[in-house]
């Protein structure tokens, strides 16, 4: 297989997105302590965010490319929500693979143990594949969507997830140096979703819309299960709400001003 431009332009982006992941870690170094609820408001936002980036850059575009080529639209309306469907129940299976914990920055005071904070680092660590993999998908659909608010939008969440990342591991005992290179590291899952996206794109024109919807329903789903209960304040409710809504705004408004 040749290696196409949009193969090369969408490892490249989920690469650059993914290593803000980094930039998010060694924001450790500039303050001595970050506030739970201060990183929990920036996740929100970045929630609120990727709700905006899902519909906007992978759920409406591919509905709209699917009705226009629909022949029955019961049998397209019935492909769709499989294919959503089938994007969520890949992250949850992947997730009922590997076992992990929620909530390392959790109720337990500041310090954890290892075990606690890797396993909460693995499920972050896990959702950045397919958020990865969305990446993948819209560049290889960019005849239909542009890429670009996706990733700002999937960029712009890595920074709090580093962050988080970085703190979970410090917290079970890791200097600030290696926590940070931590989050770095596992930011580059995502250029590796990217590829599997891409593949997937690159297998026919056809599959292109229904690989969106798929891609939309696994970052629904990462939102859902694992941003959202993850941060979202009982006490503080209207805040975390008020964080999210700021986020889908924001990016509604970039998903318009950035379609041709
Ligand atoms: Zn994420």
């Amino acid at each position: 297989m040749m290696i196409s431009q949009e193969f090369i332009d969408g490892f490249m982006a989920a690469l650059a997105a993914g290593l803000i992941t980094g930039v998010g870690g060694f924001l450790i170094f500039l303050k001595k302590r970050y506030l739970k609820a201060e990183i929990n408001l920036l996740l929100n936002l970045a929630a609120g965010v990727m709700i905006a980036a899902s519909f906007f850059s992978l759920l409406v575009p591919s509905m709209q490319e699917i009705l226009l080529e629909s022949k029955n639209i019961y049998v397209s309306a019935f492909e769709y929500v499989l294919a959503v469907f089938i994007g969520v129940l890949l992250v949850w299976l992947l997730n009922l693979l590997v076992p992990h914990e929620h909530n390392a920055m959790g109720h337990h005071g500041p310090h954890f143990d290892i075990k606690k904070a890797w396993l909460f680092i693995i499920a972050i660590t896990l959702h950045k594949l397919p958020e990865g993999l969305a990446v993948g998908v819209a560049y290889g659909a960019e005849e239909i969507v542009n890429p670009l608010s996706l990733v700002i939008g999937i960029a712009a969440h890595n920074i709090p997830e580093g962050l988080t990342i970085a703190i979970s591991l410090m917290a079970a005992g890791y200097s600030k140096l290696k926590a940070a290179s931590c989050a770095l590291l596992i930011g580059l899952v995502q250029p590796l979703g990217a590829i599997i996206g891409l593949f997937l794109m690159d297998i026919s024109f056809n599959i292109i819309p229904y690989g969106m919807a798929l891609a939309g329903g696994t970052l629904l789903f990462v939102v859902i299960n694992e941003i959202l209960p993850e941060t979202y304040g009982v006490k503080n409710t209207t805040r975390s709400s008020a964080a999210v809504f700021a986020g889908f705004i924001v990016m509604t408004f970039l998903s318009i001003i950035f379609q041709e």
